[in-house]
């Protein structure tokens, strides 16, 4: 997909330093972190998010996961993290190749601070 930011970045065409990369998934910092660390884990294969994604893409995420899983304390998240993919207009998902953020590096807010019309 040559218009999909993500898969431009994997392919090597927007530089992005890799902090993992495997044959099935890149990890990288989010360009516009939201905690002191924001991670995205993106799979190489394109497809726009959890809602339209066959048995054999979940199955190969949650591989991902489990080796994220299993890095997060060399990426300094051992105090844990907070994981969030975004899926639609809702949820102000902006790019359209599945991604999970990865959220953490100090105490998050219990709360979330997901709706702005409701008291923090
Ligand atoms: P979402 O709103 O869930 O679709 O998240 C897309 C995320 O991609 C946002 O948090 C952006 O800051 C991030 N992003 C966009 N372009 C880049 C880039 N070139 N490198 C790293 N992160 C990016
Ligand atoms: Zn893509």
């Amino acid at each position: 997909m040559s218009d999909c930011i993500f898969c431009r970045i994997i392919a090597g065409e927007i530089p992005s330093p890799r902090l993992y990369e495997d044959e099935k998934m890149i990890v990288i910092r989010d360009i516009n972190p939201q905690a002191p660390m924001h991670l995205l884990l993106i799979p190489k294969e394109h497809y726009p998010n959890i809602a339209e994604m066959t048995a054999k893409q979940a199955t190969t995420l949650a591989r991902c996961l489990r080796t994220f899983a299993k890095l997060a304390d060399g990426f300094g998240l051992s105090g844990g993290f907070r994981i969030i993919s975004n899926k639609g207009a809702d949820a102000c998902q902006t790019v359209n190749h599945l991604h999970i953020h990865i959220l953490g590096g100090e105490k998050l807010s219990e709360n979330m601070n997901c709706s702005p019309d409701l008291p923090i």
